[in-house]
């Protein structure tokens, strides 16, 4: 698609361009398997010699379609789906990060990706060190050893919602030779182009704000295209080494830097592990995409202009809001997130847990969810629910405090939410 096209044309047109007489809206291609006249036609896919759909683990034209609008949405060069934000972080960080190996993480992350670096890939074998989002340039260089591959971190973390400083962050990761990869689940490409700052590869829980409606979970993987693995090929051999797996196929040389890191998480960690995303919630993704910017800017209004009441409150013990003049990541929020913070605002309420409990079972538009990030106002009491697996020194570092409550601000009218809160905080 035309690349001056603002990102608004973008996300209702980018992917998919219908010919004579086809559908407007993109085909659901729901099935498994594609049919070839010959064996040796089909063979040729198998060897990564001609490009083609064989069997729907590997890639289907309806999630091909919605990659490739996410792909232009973000400014890469490829993009693939995954069957959800979880599988998107861990495909991301495994293409190139194996037994042995470590990586450096912004300690101001999503519990789940937390859990998946200090639980489940440590049993693989992966070392990981936490740093925090804003810590001095010395402690993040110390961070790194000799066997680091990669850097990690959130665009707006969920949900310390701390900023990352992703310039800070990808310079750091270009110094030791390694890529940059930032979740940019919470900011959305409406909000933040991590690839303009430096991100190499951008990933993203489409659950949230992409669907956008609470309907289909979802994850995405963007290649920037910009990481020069060619320069590292010992320290990147899983791609500029041949693959015996596919007959001897060197990623980086058959498909450039353009293609080299999704085709490999496609042919091979969706081959191996399999966690694609259906057509059906690609096709529903898509509807999310359509309008995402539309709800994006209102997301962020009705977030601002909740943030406002809450600070005003005498209730409130503190409130968490980046777009919020005096927050301790506001210059950060105007470099990386000119248009708006998203909808999500946290805060204390004054009394701790016991209030904060109380104060949610008041609300009557916003429901108690462990979702965020949709239509529908939601909220949350993390240190009991997404991050109870934490003690109290790892939740300080996640940025998570005991009377914490995370609140998905909605698309429902602002004057309502505020009148729903304050209704909510005055029986406190
Ligand atoms: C929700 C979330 C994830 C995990 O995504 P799922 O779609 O729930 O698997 C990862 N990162 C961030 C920032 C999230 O908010």
């Amino acid at each position: 698609m035309n690349n001056n096209l603002s990102i608004g044309t973008k996300c209702v047109q980018a992917g998919y361009k219908p010919g004579n007489g086809e559908p407007r809206q993109i085909p659901i291609i729901q099935s498994t398997t594609f049919k070839y006249d010959t064996g040796d036609d089909m063979g040729k896919l198998f060897d990564l010699e001609a490009s083609g759909y064989f069997y729907s683990r590997l890639q289907n034209p309806t999630c091909d379609t919605v990659a490739a609008k996410i792909a232009e949405l973000e400014g890469g060069t490829a993009a693939m789906l995954t069957g959800s934000g979880q599988s998107a972080n861990f495909f991301a960080l495994f293409n190139i990060v194996g037994c042995g190996d470590h990586v450096v993480a912004s300690s101001a992350i999503y519990g789940g990706t937390y859990n998946l670096l200090a639980v489940t890939m440590k049993r693989m074998g992966v070392e990981a060190t936490f740093v925090a989002p804003d810590c001095t340039d010395q402690e993040l260089n110390d961070a790194f050893r000799d066997n680091t591959k990669c850097v990690f971190g959130e665009t707006i973390a969920n949900p310390a919602l701390r900023v990352l400083d992703i310039a800070k962050f990808a310079d750091a990761a270009h110094a030791h030779g390694v890529p940059l990869i930032v979740d940019n689940t919470f900011a959305t490409p409406i909000l933040c182009h991590p690839i303009e700052f430096g991100a190499d590869i951008v990933t993203h829980s489409t659950t949230k704000y992409m669907d956008g409606h609470g309907a289909t979970l979802g994850g995405a993987i963007v290649d920037s295209g910009n990481f020069d693995w060619t320069k590292y090929p010992e320290k990147f051999a899983c791609l500029c080494e041949p693959d015996e797996s596919y007959h001897g196929v060197t990623y980086t040389e058959r498909f450039g830097l353009a293609g080299a890191y999704i085709t490999k998480a496609t042919v091979q960690l969706m081959r191996d592990l399999g966690s694609v995303q259906a057509p059906i919630n690609a096709f529903m993704l898509n509807l999310g995409l359509e309008s995402l910017h539309v709800r994006m800017q209102r997301h962020s209004e009705n977030a601002l202009a909740v943030a406002k009441y809450l600070k005003s409150s005498d209730k409130i013990a503190w409130v968490k809001y980046s777009g919020l003049e005096g927050d301790e990541d506001y210059e950060l929020a105007r470099r990386y997130l000119p248009d708006g913070s998203c909808g999500v605002v946290s805060f204390g309420v004054k009394g701790g847990r016991a209030a904060a409990e109380k104060f949610m079972q008041m609300l009557t538009i916003a429901a108690i969810e462990t979702h965020v990030a949709d239509a529908h106002s939601c909220c949350l009491h993390p240190a009991s629910t997404t991050h109870r697996q934490m003690n109290d020194e790892e939740l300080a570092a996640a940025g998570v405090s005991s009377d914490l409550v995370r609140l998905s601000v909605g698309l429902e009218d602002a004057k309502d939410i505020i009148a729903d809160i304050d209704n909510a905080l005055s029986a406190l």
